[in-house]
């Protein structure tokens, strides 16, 4: 399969770019979510958040205070800070005849400034003016730019999301030069829907973004990127449409056994499944008998038990002689669900083995022998399930967990490591069905409705933080009976670095309190540090866990019955459901204290009293469905659409429709894509990274 040569430009790495080296490469992968190294593109997709307005252009008599503005002023005097007091601002003093402006800078270098703004010398200044005891200044300018070269200043400045270590101006001048390689495509859209919509062409629209000539040109609701918006969901849709078209055509084979397996796991379970798991079970293994290719989604709520009717599934294929892949998206769920079956696997005889990233070197190189040589019948893991040298002996059944967190690109990559493999998805958080049409195309769907046998309810209850000192008495009096808690750190602005910092203070201040039972488990630890926290907790060597949202998919420890959540309002509904879903799997009668911060605003009102009402997933995904919109109802936040770059639900849902109709459209009219417009929608393919269906209309 190979990319036209037009798009190489876009696809190169972006070290090729001036000053971008190995360190800042990494920095690069972090701001713009590739694991990877980062390419232009990536670059080019990262859009800007803002803007900033630099075209007030005052005297210094007409400045308006805490306005951004550009003024050009003489520069007249400088006055660094006195001797011993280092800390103290360097000032600057300059005038433009109507008026007096101060400079300030704290921690800079003499030399520097008196480069930047030598004594005499004409420069425009850009950046937010203040009244300091009735004087204006400028504290840290923006820009400093020579008279002569205005024109170097943009008027409207892009203002992009930042990570840490990497600054502003370094990001745009990336941008700036990752534009100039952009080269020029072929249009693959309609073009009287182009002139309908009121969009340019693909690469207009990213130019647009970057260099906007008005504010209201990067909002996600502009035709610049309502355009590029359209663009995602057509080759989403795409995408779509072709894998199913293969998938009806390759046809499966019939996996399932003979139940000899099914019956020994079933046998060595410590309880009776729940109706709805034995009809899961039965719906899925029907599927199985089936010559066609199974796409089915398995829906059910935290703790619904649906790592068990996974594995009678797999047992149901490797009864017929062949092998099961899971995969789970983190690390740590992938450990628990082989904590999970290995003991049932041993039972009766299945033969397990995991494969993240984890496993290097003998380990590994083993693993991979026995695969291939069909020595292990399942193999649970991480996407490093899909590296290129993983080869099945004979797989025929993958089962990918919380679904939602991969795209269909990766599903595709798992179904390709056999013949005809056979797809489940297991998503823990219920879609509305015309959700699940757009993201997953056309799939069946089991539901697992009830929940276990012996669950107890979890009392929920609603504090205001200021009664901390309360919660953590309570905690004390808990801990004193034995019992287990989760203690959720808040959300502090969804970026890891300060999340990390809250948990750990948090942990600390606990620690002072009630020493060594308190642990701390947070992204950013290495896996085995993190699977010896949790399983230090589980066996109850410690009982007070802080952690932050790592906890939150599928993490089993049935002892644990308390959960205190800070900053309760702060995170989405679906996501505390999904937190507080890691209690209440035990015996013993389990609280959650969702802490919050007073006042509270209308929707977090209304979020927090349907968690203390009902604890019925479907339900709590219906409201938040009308609370928030789509894009929370998949649990990812404000953000995008899972799977989607560049579409927010928000402002281009309405576009997703024409989307589908203009996709069955066009591939009604050539399935191959091999028209001119079909040639260019090859390219579109590629652009949103959904070339795994381009591979799929050749091999078709
Ligand atoms: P989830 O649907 O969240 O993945 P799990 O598969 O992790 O749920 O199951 C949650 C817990 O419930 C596990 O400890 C599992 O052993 C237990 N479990 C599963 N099915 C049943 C059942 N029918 N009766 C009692 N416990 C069950
Ligand atoms: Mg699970």
């Amino acid at each position: 399969m190979v990319r036209p040569t037009v798009l190489n430009p876009l696809f190169a790495s972006i070290t090729a770019l001036p000053g971008v080296g190995p360190k800042l490469e990494k920095l690069y992968a972090r701001l713009l979510g590739r694991e990877g190294a980062p390419r232009m593109l990536d670059l080019l997709f990262h859009l800007p958040t803002g803007a900033i307005d630099r075209r007030a252009r005052p005297v210094l008599r007409e400045v308006v205070p805490d306005s951004v503005v550009t003024v050009l002023v003489t520069i007249e005097r400088h006055r660094p800070p006195p001797p011993g007091r280092a800390r103290a601002p360097y000032l600057i003093y300059a005038s433009d005849g109507t008026g007096d402006l101060v400079i300030a800078y704290f921690n800079a270098r003499k030399d520097y400034l008196e480069r930047l703004l030598p004594i005499g010398a004409r420069r425009y200044v850009s950046g937010t003016a203040g009244l300091y005891d009735g004087v204006l200044q400028m504290v840290h300018p923006d820009r400093v730019i020579e008279e002569a070269q205005l024109e170097s200043l943009p008027a409207i400045e892009p203002v992009y999301p930042l990570t840490e270590g990497l600054s502003a101006n370094p990001i745009r001048r990336a941008i700036e030069a990752a534009l100039a390689k952009l080269p020029a495509l072929p249009e693959w859209q309609d073009a009287s829907f182009l002139a309908r919509s009121g969009f340019v062409s693909f690469g207009e629209a990213l130019r647009c973004l970057h260099r906007p000539a008005e504010p209201a040109d990067i909002l996600p609701s502009s035709p610049a990127w309502s355009r590029l918006a359209y663009d995602e969901f057509l080759a989403g849709q795409l995408a779509l449409m072709l894998v199913r078209a293969h998938m009806r055509r390759a046809s499966g084979r019939r996996s399932a056994g003979d139940g000899r397996l099914r019956a020994r796991l079933i046998a060595a379970l410590p309880y009776a499944l729940t109706g709805s798991q034995t009809r899961a079970v039965a719906d899925i293994v029907a599927d199985l008998e089936r010559p066609e290719r199974m796409l089915r989604l398995l829906q059910g709520d935290v703790g619904s038990g649906k790592t068990v009717v996974a594995l009678l599934a797999c047992a149901a294929v490797i009864e017929a002689g062949r092998q099961a892949a899971l995969m789970a998206p983190t690390e740590l769920l992938a450990r628990q669900h082989l904590t999970t079956i290995a003991p049932l696997a041993e039972a009766s005889g299945i033969r397990v083995a995991v494969l993240t990233g984890r496993e290097r070197g003998r380990e590994r190189t083993d693993t991979l022998d026995r695969l291939a040589r069909g020595e292990i019948d399942l193999l649970v893991g991480t996407h490093a399930l899909f590296q290129r040298d993983v080869a099945f002996h004979d797989l025929a059944l993958a089962v990918v967990d919380e679904q939602h967190r991969f795209g269909v690109h990766q599903r595709l990559a798992l179904a390709q490591k056999g013949r005809a493999v056979d797809v489940l998805v297991m998503t823990a958080t219920p879609i509305p069905r015309t959700l699940v049409l757009t993201y997953f195309g056309d799939m069946d769907s089991s539901e697992l409705r009830e929940k276990p046998a012996g669950r107890q309810p979890v009392d929920t209850r609603t504090i205001a933080l200021h009664r901390l000192d309360e919660v953590i008495a309570a905690v004390g009096r808990a801990l004193g009976e034995g019992r287990r808690i989760y203690w959720v750190c808040p959300l502090v602005d969804e970026s890891e670095t300060t999340d990390l910092a809250a948990a750990q203070a948090r942990a600390h201040a606990l620690t002072e309190v009630f020493g060594e039972a308190v642990d701390l488990v947070h992204g950013r630890m290495r896996g085995s540090e993190k699977d010896l926290a949790m399983a230090r907790f589980a066996a109850g060597k410690t009982q007070l866990l802080v952690a932050t949202t790592v906890i939150e998919v599928g993490v089993d420890v049935p002892e644990a019955s308390i959960m205190v959540i800070e900053h309760a309002e702060r995170f989405g509904l679906a996501q505390l459901h999904q937190l507080r879903g890691r209690i209440g799997r035990g015996a013993a009668r389990s609280t959650c204290l969702l802490l919050y911060k007073a006042p509270l605003g209308e929707t977090a009102k209304a979020r927090l009293s349907i968690l203390r009402e009902t604890e019925d997933g479907f339900r709590i995904a219906e409201e938040d469905l009308r609370l928030r919109g789509e894009g929370d109802v998949l649990g990812t936040r404000q953000s995008g659409l899972p799977g989607f770059r560049l579409a927010r639900i928000e402002a281009h849902g309405a576009l997703l429709q024409a989307a589908r109709d203009d996709a069955g459209l066009m591939l009604a009219r050539d399935p191959e894509l091999k028209s001119e417009r079909g040639e260019a929608l090859r390219m579109l393919l590629y652009l949103f990274e959904r070339d795994e269906a381009v591979r799929l209309l050749r091999a078709g």
